[in-house]
C-alpha cells in the first residue's frame, strides 16, 4: 500500500460522523481492539439559519435515512491510522511518502503498476542532486483509492473510457477547523447541520459542527461547486458563518488547532464511473461515493474496500491476474453502496434545479416517497452541466463584499493554511499544470475575473497587478492541500493537480 501523505491519515480530512456499517463488516470487534472511536452521536439537530437567528427542523419530518443516532464522532485521521495499525498486523506493507506518479501499463493495455517514490526533481523536470528515480511497482490488480478527484482515476477514467455510461461528477468543497471551546460551550455528541445563510438560497451547501471528545468541536462548511458567480469565495462563506450568533456563542473564548479543506463527491449513483478496468478498480471516492444529504462516504468507502477485496480473492484463487474485476463493479452498484445511494440520488439534481429550499422539499419529499413506497416520482434525475461549466462570466454577477476577518473567529487565508502544517519541496516543478499558461489572464481573468484567487481554500492563486506592467498569474504551490478543487472548478478547464514529491502537501493531525 503506497501513501502519499507524510504517514496514514496526514492527507485525511472528513467531517466526520460514523456510520460504523462498513467497519462492523470489517472489522467487527473494533471496539475491543481500542479503534479511536468513542463519540457517540446524542444530540442531532438541523437548522436553517437567517443572518440573525435560526429555525429548527423537527427531526421527525428528516427522512429515516438522515438519522444520526447509532453513528460516532470520529476523526477520520485517527481511525486511518488505527486501520493501517491493524493492515500491519496482518502482514499488509505500507510505505508512506510514496506518491505515486504514473500508471504502468501492460502490453494488452491492461493497468500493471505505479512509479512511485521519485524525489530530487529540479523545477523545470530535470533531475536535480540527491535525484532518486521512482520505483516501478507492478501488481496482479492495482486499486486506486485516492480519495476525490484522484489524479491516477482521472487518468484511467480518461483512457478506459469509464464515465461513457455515467452522469457528470459534481462535487463541493469543504473546508473544516477544529476548534477547542469552552467547557461550557461544549455538549460530546452533539450534531448539528445546517443550510441557508451565508450562502442564502441561490447556492447550495450548508454547515457541519461536531463535538467530540476533549471541549473540541469540528466546525466545517461546505460550498457546492456548482455556483454561478465567480466572485463567490467560498474561504470567506467559511469564515463568515462562524459569526452567527448562534455558532460565535459557541465558540466565543475557544480557539481554533487546525484547518483543513478537501473537494467532496456529491454526484451520487448516477455519475459513478464503470469502476472495474482492466488490470484495477477504483475504491472509495475516486469512484465518488458519498451519500449527499447523509454527508457520509467512509462507510461506502469501506464497504468498496471489502467487495473489491473479495472480489480480487475469488478471481486470484481462479488464477486469474490483469483482467477486469467484473464481480466488482456489480457489487458495488448492487450491494451496501449501491442500496445507500439509490434512495438519494435526486437530492443532488433536485437541489441544482430548485435552489436549496425548494431542493430541501423535493429531495425531502423523494426520500420519503422512496422509502415508504421503493421507487421515486422523479426516476433518476440528471445533474446536467459540469461544476466547471456551471461558472458564469462576471458581467452578470456583483462582487461580494465579504467583512474582513476578526482574527479571534475567522481568519485570512495564509494564518489558517498554516494551520494545515502543509509543506513542499520548493526546489521542484509546480505540480499545478497548466494546459495553457496564458488561459488565466487572458480568458478567465477577462470574463470569469479569474475565480481561482477565490476558490482555492488555501491561496495558492494571484493575479498580481503591477504598475506600468499587465497582470501577473501567480501559483503559489508550497501553500497547496491538495483539496483538487482548482481541477475541477477552473472554468476553462485548464489545471490538472499531479502529485508533487511523496510526503509533501498537508500534515492533518487529527482530521
Ligand atoms: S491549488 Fe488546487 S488543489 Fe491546491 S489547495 Fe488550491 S484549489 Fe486545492
Amino acid at each position: 500500500m503506497l501513501e502519499k501523505g507524510s504517514e496514514v491519515g496526514a492527507h485525511i480530512l472528513s467531517g466526520a460522523v460514523l456510520d460504523p456499517s462498513g467497519l462492523n463488516a470489517l472489522i467487527p470487534d473494533w471496539k475491543e481492539r481500542g479503534a479511536p472511536i468513542n463519540t457517540a452521536v446524542k444530540e442531532d439537530n438541523f437548522y436553517m439559519l437567517g443572518e440573525a437567528g435560526q429555525i429548527r427542523l423537527p427531526n421527525m419530518i428528516m427522512p429515516p435515512l438522515m438519522n444520526n443516532h447509532g453513528n460516532y464522532i470520529v476523526s477520520m485521521g485517527n481511525v486511518c491510522r488505527w486501520l493501517a495499525e491493524q493492515a500491519e498486523a496482518l502482514g499488509v506493507e505500507i510505505f508512506p511518502g510514496m506518491a505515486c506518479s504514473e500508471l504502468i501499463y501492460a502490453d494488452d493495455g491492461a493497468l500493471k503498476g505505479v512509479v512511485a517514490g521519485e524525489f530530487g526533481k529540479n523545477a523545470d523536470g530535470t533531475p536535480g542532486d540527491g535525484y532518486e528515480p521512482g520505483m516501478e511497482l507492478h501488481g496482479k490488480y492495482v486499486f486506486l483509492s485516492e480519495g476525490v478527484r484522484g489524479s491516477l482515476a482521472k487518468e484511467v477514467i480518461a483512457k478506459y473510457n469509464l464515465s461513457a455510461n455515467c452522469d457528470v461528477p459534481k462535487f463541493g468543497i469543504g473546508m473544516k477547523e477544529i476548534w477547542e471551546v469552552k467547557p461550557e460551550n461544549h455538549n460530546q455528541g452533539e450534531v448539528t447541520h445546517t443550510m441557508g445563510w451565508p450562502l442564502g438560497l441561490k447556492n447550495s451547501g450548508g454547515s457541519f459542527i461536531y463535538h467530540l471528545e476533549n471541549n473540541q468541536v469540528y466546525v466545517g462548511y461546505i460550498v457546492d461547486l456548482n455556483y454561478k458567480n465567480p466572485y463567490l469565495f467560498p474561504y470567506m462563506e467559511f469564515q463568515r458563518l462562524k459569526h452567527h450568533p448562534k455558532i460565535a456563542k459557541m465558540l466565543e473564548g475557544g480557539k481554533r488547532i487546525a484547518y483543513g479543506a478537501r473537494a467532496v463527491t456529491k454526484g451520487g449513483l448516477q455519475s459513478i464511473p464503470q469502476s472495474a478496468f482492466p488490470g484495477g478498480v477504483l475504491l472509495g471516492c475516486s469512484a465518488g461515493l458519498v451519500n449527499l444529504p447523509r454527508i457520509k462516504g467512509n462507510h461506502n468507502a469501506m464497504h468498496s474496500g471489502i467487495a473489491a477485496a473479495e472480489a480480487a480473492h475469488t478471481a486470484l484463487q481462479n488464477g486469474q491476474s490483469g483482467d477486469m474485476l467484473v464481480a466488482y463493479d456489480t457489487a458495488l452498484r448492487q450491494g451496501p453502496v449501491g442500496k445507500d445511494l439509490k434512495k438519494v440520488r435526486n437530492v443532488a439534481p433536485l437541489n441544482a434545479r430548485f435552489g436549496p429550499l425548494g431542493g430541501l422539499a423535493l429531495g425531502g419529499f423523494d426520500m420519503w416517497f422512496q422509502t415508504l413506497l421503493g421507487f421515486s416520482l422523479f426516476g433518476t434525475l440528471k445533474h446536467g452541466k459540469s461544476d466547471a461549466q456551471s461558472t458564469q462570466e462576471a458581467s452578470k454577477h456583483q462582487p461580494i463584499d465579504y467583512p474582513k476577518p476578526d482574527g479571534k473567529l475567522s481568519f485570512d487565508r495564509l494564518t489558517n493554511v498554516s494551520f494545515a502544517m502543509t509543506n513542499h519541496e520548493e526546489s521542484q516543478p509546480v505540480h499545478l499544470k497548466l494546459a495553457d499558461a496564458s488561459i488565466p489572464i487572458s480568458v478567465n481573468l477577462a470574463k470569469f475575473a479569474e475565480p481561482a484567487q477565490r476558490y482555492c481554500p488555501a491561496g495558492v492563486y494571484e493575479v498580481v497587478h503591477e504598475t506600468d506592467k499587465d497582470p501577473r498569474f501567480v501559483i503559489n504551490f508550497q501553500n497547496c492541500v491538495h483539496c483538487k478543487t482548482c481541477d475541477i472548478k477552473d472554468p476553462s478547464e485548464n489545471i490538472t493537480w499531479v502529485t508533487p514529491q511523496g510526503g509533501d502537501g498537508p500534515n492533518y493531525p487529527n482530521m
